[in-house]
């Protein structure tokens, strides 16, 4: 994905107005990083600091992050960053499953212009957005193969942030990602479907990555 594509996706989710959560957001939070990573990351929700900032992963939550990357051999800018939803819910309250059929255009943009080698999921909603019924204490760890996307579900930041005891499954998580990428190949350019357009999906397509 070149950098100018990524540029026209934000400016389409800046001005976005698909859901109620458009409403009570400072600015949109898209996802930063390098647009051709081998590694993605998908997590929830931006939260205030993000909210601010513009930023996904900007506060404590960030910070452990980038401190778990770091013990993997990664920084920041080598990845690519982003959430299921663009918009901050209000008092942080989860991401509601409209909302998240809403905004999934996007994210679906950005992961088939990536075309990472290895997706982790951070958390329940990025988790169940791939693997709908599954349960984060039962999954995490185990990389799953979702139609062309290798998945790794893992606990979010903020989880381990409220449980600490949860950071050593979460450290022995990570170590996966280096043997991962390696035997793993870059998927395929994805068909686009005829008619597609950067706007809200629709019903028939919420799921595509299923
Ligand atoms: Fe924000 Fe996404 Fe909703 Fe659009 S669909 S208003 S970008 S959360």
């Amino acid at each position: 994905m070149d950098r100018e594509f990524v540029e026209l996706l934000n400016v389409k989710i800046a001005g976005c107005t698909a859901c109620r959560l458009h409403q009570g957001r400072t600015q949109t939070v898209p996802g930063d990083g390098d647009p051709n990573a081998e590694l993605m990351f998908i997590g929830e929700a931006p939260g205030a600091n993000e909210d601010k900032i513009g930023r996904p992963f900007v506060g404590r939550a960030g910070q452990l992050l980038d401190d778990l990357l770091a013990e993997v051999g990664f920084t920041r800018p080598e990845v690519f960053v982003a959430n299921v939803v663009k918009c901050r819910p209000p008092e942080n309250r989860n991401p509601q499953a409209d909302e998240i059929g809403c905004c999934e255009v996007y994210l679906r943009e950005q992961i088939e212009g990536i075309r990472p080698k290895l997706i982790v999921l951070l958390g329940l909603f990025a988790t169940q957005y791939f693997l709908p019924d599954a349960r984060i204490g039962q999954v995490r760890g185990q990389p799953h193969q979702t139609g062309p996307w290798l998945v790794l579900p893992v606990y979010h930041p903020a989880a381990i942030l409220r449980n600490p005891s949860l950071r050593e499954v979460t450290q022995q998580d990570f170590a996966l990602i280096r043997p991962l990428l390696a035997q793993s190949e870059r998927p395929p350019q994805q068909p686009r479907p005829s008619g597609h357009s950067h706007g809200p999906a629709d019903d028939d397509s919420q799921r595509s990555l299923l």
